[in-house]
C-alpha cells in the first residue's frame, strides 16, 4: 500500500489534471511496450516489448476517479489442435474505480456509511489513488488475460493432428488408420512379448514339463 508510484512509469497515470469536480472528463491515449508475461502462460500472449495501444477515459466522480478503457495489441500463440503459430488482435476492455484515499476530505453526503465499509471495500474492487496517481498494470494484465482465448484455434473447424501419428488432418482430410491396422499392431506387439517370454521359459522348460506331468 505504501509503495510510491513512479510517474515516469508509462502505466502510471496522473489524475491531477482531471481535477476533483464530479463530471469532469479526460481522455488519454498512450502507446506502451508490453511487459513480460502479458497473456496466458504457455498458450497465447502479447510478446514482451510489442506495442499496446491504450485508450483511457477518466471520469471524476464523488468518491474518486472512474477509469474505463480499452487496450489493443497483437497476441501470439499456437493453435491448440494443430500447433501452427497464430496471431490474434486483442481488444481488452477494463474498468476500475480509483478512490480518493481519505474519505474525511470528501463531501459529507453518504460517506459515513462508506467510511464504515471502507476497510473492506479497499481490499475488494476499489483501489485507492496514490498521490493522485494510479497504476494501470494489474488492471491491464487481468483484462488482457480475460480477452484472450483459453483454447486458441487457427480456425473454428481445425481438424487438428492425428492422435496416432501426428499427421496434420487439415492437409490430409482422408487420413485415417484402419481398425485392422490397429489390431494387427496389437497382435505384433503381443507376438513380440510372447517371443521374449518364450525365451525366458526355455531355460526352465524341463522343470515346467515335469510339473505338468505330476498333476
Ligand atoms: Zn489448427
Ligand atoms: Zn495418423
Amino acid at each position: 500500500m505504501s509503495t510510491r508510484l513512479d510517474h515516469r512509469n508509462p502505466l502510471v497515470f496522473d489524475t491531477h489534471e482531471l481535477g476533483r469536480r464530479p463530471g469532469a472528463l479526460q481522455r488519454i491515449t498512450r502507446e506502451v511496450a508490453a511487459a513480460a508475461d502479458l497473456g496466458i502462460d504457455g498458450v497465447i500472449g502479447v510478446p514482451e516489448g510489442s506495442p499496446v495501444e491504450l485508450d483511457l477515459r477518466l471520469e471524476s466522480v464523488m468518491e474518486g476517479v472512474l477509469v474505463t478503457g480499452t487496450a489493443r495489441a497483437t497476441a501470439e500463440g499456437e493453435c491448440v489442435r494443430c500447433l501452427v503459430p497464430l496471431r490474434r488482435e486483442v481488444a481488452a476492455d477494463y474498468q476500475e474505480m480509483f478512490s480518493y484515499p481519505n474519505p474525511d476530505s470528501d463531501d459529507a453526503r453518504g460517506h459515513r456509511k462508506a467510511a464504515a465499509d471502507d476497510a473492506a471495500e479497499e481490499d475488494e474492487d476499489v483501489t485507492p489513488l496514490e498521490d493522485g496517481m494510479f497504476d494501470l498494470e494489474p488492471l491491464l494484465r487481468d483484462a488482457v488475460v480475460l480477452a484472450l482465448p483459453m483454447q486458441p484455434v487457427c480456425r473454428e473447424d481445425c481438424a487438428g493432428l492425428c492422435a496416432e501419428c501426428g499427421a496434420d488432418l487439415n492437409e490430409n482430410p482422408d487420413h485415417h488408420h484402419d481398425a485392422v491396422d490397429i489390431r494387427w499392431a496389437a497382435l505384433q506387439g503381443l507376438a513380440g512379448s510372447l517371443g521374449t517370454d518364450e525365451k525366458d521359459d526355455m531355460s526352465g522348460a524341463e522343470a515346467g514339463v515335469d510339473e505338468k506331468q505330476e498333476k
